[in-house]
């Protein structure tokens, strides 16, 4: 096992709330270390919004941007001023201990004045048998249209999209490019999703909503060719033939790895116990975004978190810890900054 040394702040995640702490522990010549995460099958470097084809609502983009570019553009932001990134994920933090001890999954330990946790969430799934199966195997089960549904395999098929709010709706409307025909399956009777998307999707002409229906198997061997489905006012059953099933039911924190070493809420988000403060439950650890945040969840909310991070790890360094850096920092933002 390698000794890193100790850092001054470690940022853990690479959404927006990541990058913005980035950029500004970086302009607070911190000199941040980020550990951006590994490529799995559920999640990339860039979170959630790398899933994302159009997003409207981040403000400076008159006519939108895509997911894919707005976090490119964030990580380069913070690359410019030098920010060092790792391609690794965070497996354990110390948090008893000063400096922080901090494990990674190349097996590395390093230690660390301060962290800044920005893990954000991760998709949720049904739980059926068969869902994990196929989904594990590439068997048309996916939880995220936007890397998976332009594949050949989904192309001119019928699509069952599961849930009620913005994702369902957005992943259903993107399928609509591939798809002959999406169903969109919600277990209630009215959506959750805001009335934009939920207007957009229903005023699609190749949308169909089974209001009232769950999945309750996965059909399919190597890959999916149906799915079973019970009305959940009558109890009756049906089966439906698709060729692909994307699930969009919400998402899970990344804290995980964070059990019994920080204050976890029920849910699994991390707590940060004084309003408008990003300091979890241990000094000198903070949260920014989704990972903390089961309210908002929105980009620009934690891209705002992740600055709030950044400048409270910056004083907290300056004038809180017994390791104050080797430079003062002011506690007040240095004159341009923004
Ligand atoms: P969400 O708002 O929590 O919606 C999850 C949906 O899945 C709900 O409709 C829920 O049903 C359903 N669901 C949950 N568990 C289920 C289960 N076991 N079986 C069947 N259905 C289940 O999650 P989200 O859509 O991922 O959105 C998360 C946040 O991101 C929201 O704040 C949203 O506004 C935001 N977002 C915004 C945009 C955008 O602005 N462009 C795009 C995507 C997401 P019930 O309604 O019955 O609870």
């Amino acid at each position: 096992m390698r000794d890193k040394g100790i850092e001054q702040v470690v940022i853990i995640g690479s959404g927006p709330a990541a990058w913005t702490a980035a950029i500004y522990a970086a302009r607070a010549r911190l000199d941040p270390l980020v550990f951006e995460g590994q490529p799995s099958r559920e999640m990339v470097p860039g979170g959630q919004l790398m899933f994302t084809t159009e997003v409207e609502n981040y403000p400076g983009f008159r006519d939108g941007v895509d997911g894919q570019t707005l976090m490119l553009e964030m990580r380069a932001q913070a690359e410019r001023f030098e920010t060092r990134i790792v391609t690794e994920d965070i497996v354990e933090v110390e948090t008893g201990a000063r400096p922080f001890v901090l494990r990674s999954s190349a097996g590395d330990e390093l230690r660390a004045n301060a962290v800044i946790v920005a893990t954000g969430a991760r998709a949720n799934w049904l739980g059926l048998e068969n869902e994990q199966r196929l989904a594990q195997t590439g068997g048309g089960v996916s939880a995220c249209a936007v890397c998976d549904g332009a594949l050949p395999a989904f192309r001119d098929r019928v699509l069952a999209v599961v849930g009620g709010g913005d994702s369902a709706m957005e992943e259903a409307i993107y399928l609509t490019k591939f798809a002959r025909e999406v169903v969109l399956i919600h277990r209630r009777d009215q959506f959750r999703a805001s009335p934009i998307l939920a207007e957009r999707a229903l005023a699609n002409e190749k949308i169909r909503v089974a209001w009232n229906t769950v999945v309750t198997e996965v059909i399919g061997d190597d890959f999916i060719t149906g799915i079973r489905l019970a009305d959940t006012e009558t109890g009756q059953e049906r089966e439906l033939e698709v060729g692909g099933l994307f699930v969009a039911i919400g998402h899970t924190p990344n804290t995980a790895f964070l059990e019994g070493q920080l204050d976890l809420g029920e849910d699994g988000y991390l707590i940060t116990p004084t309003p408008w403060r990003t300091q979890t439950s241990v000094e000198g650890i903070f949260a920014a975004g989704d990972v903390m945040d089961s309210y908002y969840r929105q980009a620009v909310t934690a891209a705002g978190t992740g600055c709030m991070a950044a400048l409270e790890a910056e004083r907290w360094l300056a004038h809180d810890s017994d390791a104050a850096p080797a430079t003062s920092i002011p506690a007040e933002p240095v004159a341009g900054e923004v």
